[in-house]
Order: structure tokens, then sequence, then C-alpha cells
């Protein structure tokens, strides 16, 4: 897949930033969250290409778009929920809709409504979610019925609710999933159809500039190549090629809140006097309310840029990672952003220093695309059957990569995300002889181990090779925080996993010693001179 150059990538940031300081300082986003309004002029200066032509990025060049590769939209979806995440959620909409026609449209379709999309700068929104119907799609109710005219298939009509809709009231084109005779598939409907119709905006908790509403479907009929592909049957295969796509943009969203939260308490603890020092001088605050955020965001965003190179390279099949990096992401965002209001103290708790209305905002990202529980049940599932296929190795093979690069890289703390990655093979074989998985919760907190395992070796290796260019950090910090991650990831792996296994009633005595549970407590030595760096090298980078 192509990215665009990285100049063209800065211009694209810069004159969003400068978009942003110009037209939405925090006086106006405070404005549009209290007024719960959807400020459409705002999409309109976003999407035109005198201005920026944000939706062009995530448009192929073949239809008139920059053709932005997964990494650019790592970057851009960042830098739009530093903003405001509310109106990066309607872009987010716009591409959500939009996917299902790029990856199983004919070209005709795609020709057709992409082509649009790009030159007018249409808006667009996913229509999946039903009442009933939300983590599990299976259960959806909307149904699309054929009609045959003159002998051949002429036109289908659409029947049901959806509900959760973003840009729902205000979108131009939609694709919604529905149940044909030959099982779930997308079709586009456009505005002003008869039968089709938005409900009333939702009273949000967050991203309250956001347009969320129901869908409702009352014998909506639609030309037959409205059926994207014009397959039946493709719907929940073509949702789920997009994931490793879709829900690296969230996990974006999760890194741009969580930082931006995250900075505003930075900055505050340096001016903030207690005790006669500043709160940014406190080893109790900063070690508690800032470094371990910071830490977690950027394991999240070594893994990120993984991923989003990976599939750059032209790699398919990452849905599992997409799901990894959403997960983590999206709960360090959604934790920083709740210790930002604690570090903030009183004033966190007030409208005026943002990160209130941050928390909020940041609270859906661990909800939309796929729940934290769901992934943590999809990396569990996805993960499980690599184990039992390489036997084993999986694991194991990587632990010993990761021996060999500690050895020319020795402070990105590859050994101890080594040792984590070889206790998670022996705690997944423990829970394949015990059967442990027969327990849902045993599964989903695998999700949650393995994650963290693979982010500790990732942000080990990356860390070292290839610091990120997205923060004002240097690859000596990410080291230390690769070091720190490493630590957590091989305290989780060793005392979590033993306690979910104990729980669960596995039958090895010796269990403890085979998961390295001491191994994983020497491995903690330096922690609190790592997280001294951490806090001293943060205090500089963001001074107020
Ligand atoms: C503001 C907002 C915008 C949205 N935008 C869109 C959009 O544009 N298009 C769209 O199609 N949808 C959209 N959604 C819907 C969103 O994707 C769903 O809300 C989400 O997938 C969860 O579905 P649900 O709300 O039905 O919750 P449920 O599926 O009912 O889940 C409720 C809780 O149960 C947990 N859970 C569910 N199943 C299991 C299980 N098997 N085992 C254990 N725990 C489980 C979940 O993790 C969650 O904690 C949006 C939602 C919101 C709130």
């Amino acid at each position: 897949m192509p990215r665009l150059d990285p100049d063209s990538l800065d211009m694209v940031l810069q004159t969003l930033r400068e978009y942003a300081a110009r037209e939405l300082p925090p006086d106006v986003l405070l404005r549009l969250d209290h007024e719960d309004r959807f400020p459409m002029e705002v999409l309109r200066d976003l999407y035109d290409p005198q201005q920026i032509g944000l939706h062009l990025l995530f448009l192929p060049e073949d239809v008139g778009g920059l053709g932005g590769g997964a990494y650019d939209i790592y970057r851009v979806s960042a830098a739009m929920a530093e903003i405001d995440l509310g109106i990066a959620t309607g872009v987010l909409a716009t591409f959500l809709g939009t996917d299902p026609i790029m990856v199983g449209g004919t070209p005709n379709q795609r020709r057709r409504w992409m082509q649009r999309i790009a030159d007018e700068g249409l808006l667009v929104a996913y229509g999946a979610t039903e009442p009933q119907a939300g983590s599990d799609l299976s259960n959806l109710l909307t149904t699309a019925v054929p009609v045959h005219e003159d002998g051949r298939l002429a036109a289908y009509v659409l029947d049901g609710r959806k509900q959760w809709i973003s840009n729902g009231g205000v979108a131009e084109l939609y694709t919604v999933l529905a149940s044909a005779p030959g099982g779930p598939s997308w079709f586009v409907v456009e505005r002003g159809t008869p039968g089709f119709s938005a409900g009333k905006p939702e009273d949000k908790h967050g991203i309250r500039a956001s347009n969320t509403t129901m869908l409702f479907l009352d014998g909506v009929r639609v030309p037959a190549d409205h059926l994207v592909g014009e397959v039946e049957g493709q719907g929940l295969a073509q949702a789920q090629a997009v994931f490793g796509y879709t829900r690296l943009m969230v996990a974006a969203f999760g890194l741009g809140a969580g930082w931006a939260a995250l900075q505003r308490a930075i900055r505050y603890s340096q001016q903030r006097i207690a005790a006669g020092g500043p709160l940014s001088a406190k080893q109790g605050y900063t070690h508690k309310l800032i470094v371990p955020h910071a830490v977690r965001l950027e394991a999240a965003r070594a893994y990120v840029e993984w991923v989003a190179d990976r599939i750059d390279a032209g790699e398919p099949d990452l849905a599992t990672e997409g799901a990894v990096a959403k997960y983590l992401a999206t709960e360090a965002g959604n934790r920083a952003a709740e210790d930002a209001i604690q570090a903030h103290g009183g004033n966190g708790y007030t409208k005026e220093y943002l990160v209130e209305k941050i928390k909020r905002d940041v609270r859906i990202t661990t909800i939309y695309e796929g729940t934290s529980e769901i992934l943590e049940w999809t990396i569990a599932r996805d993960r499980w059957q690599l184990h039992l296929k390489s036997r084993g190795a999986h694991y194991r093979d990587w632990a010993a990569r990761l021996d060999a690069h500690q050895a020319t890289h020795p402070a990105c703390g590859a050994a101890t995300a080594a040792l984590a990655l070889r206790a998670l093979a022996v705690l997944l074989e423990r829970c394949r002889i015990d059967r442990l998985t027969r327990n849902q919760h045993v599964l989903f907190r695998l999700g949650e181990i393995v994650a963290h395992a693979e982010t500790a070796a990732v942000f080990s290796e990356r860390s070292a090779t290839t610091p990120t260019t997205a923060m004002p950090f240097d690859s000596a910090l990410w080291q230390a925080m690769a070091r720190v991650f490493a630590r957590e990831a091989a305290q989780r792996v060793a005392f979590d996993g033993l306690r979910w296994a104990m729980g669960a009633g596995q039958s090895d005595p010796q269990l403890a010693q085979a998961l390295d549970v001491g191994g994983a407590a020497l491995a903690q030595a330096g922690l609190l001179e790592d997280m001294d760096t951490i806090a001293h090298r943060l205090n500089e980078t963001y001074q107020p």
C-alpha cells in the first residue's frame, strides 16, 4: 500500500493543527460540547480540498484521493483526536462507511460512489449496529428482500432499525448491513430515499460534537446494483477485511486523546506548588499519575506503528494485530485521561481545564469498533489457535529472537520481554492441558495477557531500532519506557497468569516455577530509576 511522502504528511498535519488553533480553540470546543452540536461547517472545511481535503487522504488515487497508507491514517487520526474526538468521529464514520465499498465494491461501484465522496466531500455513515445486535452482529434483524421484475433482479427492499450510527442524521450516503437471502450484505442507501429516516441525536456522555442517531428503514427500495459487490452474503467478511485498518484508526484516537490529557497534566504539575515544591517533582504524583500512562501510551504506539508498517508493506490478515493495537491504545488513553483529572485535583473536575471533556470523549474508544471485552476474546481465540498450531513454539521462538536482540541492544528491555513470552507459552500450555479456557474469564484474561506480552516484545524491538518520529522523544527515552513496560508485562504474565490458572483449578504443583515468577520479580530491579528518568524527561519536553 502506498504512503504519502513524509513532507506531504507533515504538511497535512501542520495544516490541520493550524486550522484547529485558528478555528477550534478550547472555548469553541467547550461550547460545541455544551450545546451538544455537530459542527457541520467544520466538517465542510476539513473536507474542502482548498483547505485540508482530509477525506482525500483516506481515498485511493484511482478515484481522485491521495491514497494515504495505514501509517498516514494513524498519524492524522491521532492528530484529529488530540484536537477533538467528536469531530474526529465524524471523519471516522465517513471512512468506515466508505470501507465496504472500498473492499467489496465492483469497479463500477467504486468509481460511482467513491468518486462522488472524493469530489463532493460527502459525509458517509456506517450502519451495522442494531438495538439487539451490537457485539454480536449475527442477531441482525434488518432484512433485504429481493424484488424481481420482468424475470430479473431489479431491487431490494430494506426493513429494520439501526442504532448508534455516527453521522446518522447528517450523512448523504449510508452503507447499511442487512440480511439478504444469501446472508448479511452491505447496501448503499442515499439520503432522501423514501422510507429511510434518522432519529433525533442521542444525548451522549461524550463526543457530543459528533452526531449519533438511530436509522429507520421502512420499505426502503434500492436498485439491485446498490448491493455492494453485487453478490449476497459477503457483508461480514467485508466488515472483517478492514478491521486491521479501522481498528488502527480508533487505536490512534486513544493515543491522541490520551496524550492531549496527559500533556495538560504534565504542564499543570510544573506550575502547581504543594508542600514547598511543584507537583512535577514529587514521585508519589508522577510515578502514579503520569509516568505509567506515558509508558502504556508509547508501548501501544510502538505496536500501532508496527501494524501500520506491516499493512503498508501489503501484509494481509492483520485483524488480530489491529485488535491488540486498539485494545491497548484505547485502554491506555482512557486511563490516562482519567488520571489527568486526578492530576489536576479540583480543577480537573471543572470544564475549564478540558481534561474532564477529554475523559468523557475518550470513553467511547473502548466501546465502538469492538468493545475491549470482545477484543480480549478475539485476541485470545486467535492466539490460542496459533499456540495449538505451532505446538507452543510461536512465543518460544519469538522469545529466542528477543534474546538475540538483547545481545545487540542491551538497553531496550528485550530480555524481560523474552521472559514474558516464555512464561506466556507455559501458561497457554497449562491452560490447554487442564482445559482452563472452558472458563470464559480465563480466556478473556489470556487475551489481556497476550496483548501485554506481545506489545512488550514489539516495544523492546522497535525502541532500539525504529523509534517513533511522531513524538518529541529520542530512542533513549523510548528504551527506558520499553524497559518499564516489559517489566509490567512480565509481572502480568507471571503473577496474573498464576492467579487465574490457580483460580481455575490448574493441576501443576510447580507452575509458579515454570512461569518463572521469581524471574519476573527480579526483573523489576531498576524500575524506580527508569521511572525517575522518564518523569524528568517528560517535564523537560512539556514545559508550561
Ligand atoms: C457514540 C457511539 C457511536 C457509534 N457509532 C457507530 C457507527 O457509526 N456504526 C455502527 O454500526 N455502530 C456504531 N456504534 C455501536 C458500537 O459499535 C456498539 O455500541 C458496540 O459494538 C457494542 O455493542 P452494544 O452497544 O450492543 O453492546 P453489547 O454488545 O450489548 O455489549 C454490552 C457489554 O457486554 C460485553 N459483551 C458483549 N458480548 C459479550 C460476550 N459474548 N461475552 C462477554 N462480554 C460481552 C461488551 O463488551 C459490553 O461491555 C456506536 C456506538 C456509540 C455509543
